[in-house]
């Protein structure tokens, strides 16, 4: 099961002050403290779920939050949604249900969609809004969701139009559900043309996903109201719009932090240099010192990607690999060469140590 939404767990709107809120969870958690129902298994996962949901609310940070993206775990990833259950895949099954005519006759929340959305490494560093087009049930626009054609609705003959039928057995009068129209009192003769009498047609709607700055792939978002129609007045599922970042051609990102190789020849590193590099805003100049190793890395502060609570920015990491020359001239040889020998050993200092604890070990 998704997780229970935290205003219906305390009871309170969504518009409730701090105030309220902790009245709310004050009688609740009194009501549902393990002390005063021991053993109630029921009351105690009640009572945890009141906790949860009061460590959200009461935090202004947390509850903006919340009320954004929804269920958040700790580390700020949105990633503790269960999707095992009522889950109907946006290509899978959407147009296969099959029709039953008056099958669902009480408020039911209409399902979670789930989407996939692919974003540019940009786009999910600097933050996007994107509009997604999903085929989704809607409200029948013809029967306004009842599931009738005009006048094709009639009083259910086995209960009077009262939706329950009773029974009398000597002293005891019991009443029961009508099993003809199983409640609302009206059975569908005539269905909707449009609907077919399920009261929910498919429509492609075109909503607006606001991507923060700093989401990372594999995120869900939840967008409130925006799954599918709920049945019968019921209210409307959830859309989680699942995140997926595209591989960059030079960056590579670890939470908030950009990782990017840079070939550099061996002279550059031998004697330093000022190289142009890609940074996520555009290009720019680092000079790395002379004796730059290979694989040493160079950090530029701030160059990284957003934090998703918005506070602070990550780091770009330039890593110097070093390449070694190939199909040299022969004029490059001979140059080289001459370097070799005008050489003491001194600008190599690791093979140099080497070479000397070779000679201590081997004679
Ligand atoms: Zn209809
Ligand atoms: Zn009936």
């Amino acid at each position: 099961m998704a997780k229970r939404d935290y205003y219906d767990i305390l009871g309170v709107r969504r518009n409730s002050t701090q105030e309220e809120i902790k009245r709310a969870y004050k009688k609740l958690a009194f009501e549902y403290h393990p002390d005063r129902n021991p053993g109630n298994v029921k009351s105690e996962e009640r009572f945890k779920d009141i906790n949860a949901a009061y460590q959200v609310l009461s935090n202004p940070e947390k509850r903006a939050q919340y009320d954004s993206f929804g269920h958040i775990s700790g580390e700020g990833f949105f990633s503790d949604v269960d999707f095992t259950t009522n889950f109907n895949d946006l290509f899978g099954n959407l147009f296969e249900e099959v029709f039953n005519a008056g099958r669902r006759r009480h408020a039911e929340r209409g399902r979670d969609l789930k989407y996939n959305l692919e974003l540019a490494f940009e786009e999910a560093a600097f933050g996007v809004e994107k509009e997604v087009v999903i085929p989704k049930r809607v409200m029948c626009s013809e029967c306004g969701g009842g599931g009738a054609a005009p006048g094709g609705e009639i009083v259910c003959v086995m209960c009077g139009g009262r939706g329950e039928v009773r029974y009398s057995e000597g002293f005891f009068a019991i009443s029961r559900t009508c099993s003809n129209c199983r409640g609302p009192g009206r059975v569908i003769k005539i269905p909707c043309p449009l609907c077919s009498g399920e009261g929910l047609i498919t429509s492609e709607q075109r909503i607006k996903v606001k991507v923060p700055a700093g989401v990372s792939d594999g995120a869900r978002l939840r967008i409130r109201g925006e799954g599918e129609a709920g049945y019968n007045g019921g209210p409307s599922g959830d859309l989680y719009v699942e995140i997926y970042v595209k591989e960059h051609q030079f960056f590579k990102r670890e939470g908030k932090d950009v990782f990017c190789d840079v070939p550099v020849s061996f002279v550059q590193a031998a004697l330093g240099a000022e190289m142009e590099i890609p940074t996520l805003e555009g290009k720019t100049i680092l000079r790395i010192p002379p004796g730059t190793q290979p694989g040493q890395s160079f950090r530029l502060k701030g160059k990284g990607v957003a934090s998703l609570n918005g506070r602070g920015k990550g780091d770009l990491y330039i890593k110097a690999q070093v390449e070694v020359p190939v199909k040299l001239t022969s004029k490059q040889k001979q140059l080289l060469e001459e370097f070799a020998r005008s050489g003491e050993g001194d600008e190599n200092p690791a093979v140099k140590k080497f070479f000397e604890k070779f000679r201590e070990l081997f004679g």
